[in-house]
């Protein structure tokens, strides 16, 4: 993905779909894993229980 020029944006991105999932559920920001720092959060999804790997986009949207 290239790079989001941080002027461009005017509001928060809406959460990532699935890709797993048909319906592209929303994907939940999983903080609960206390071996963790909170800088390495993971989404999750309600539907297929997977977790997945924030984009660096994610990251610095969503912290
Ligand atoms: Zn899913």
């Amino acid at each position: 993905m290239p790079p989001i020029d941080p002027r461009a944006v005017v509001g928060p991105l809406a959460p990532p779909g699935c890709p797993s999932c048909r319906d592209r559920r929303r994907l939940w920001k999983d903080t609960s894993d206390s071996g963790r720092a909170p800088e390495t959060w993971h989404w999750w999804c309600s539907g297929c229980r997977q977790t997945f790997e924030p984009t660096p986009q994610h990251k610095r949207f969503y912290m």
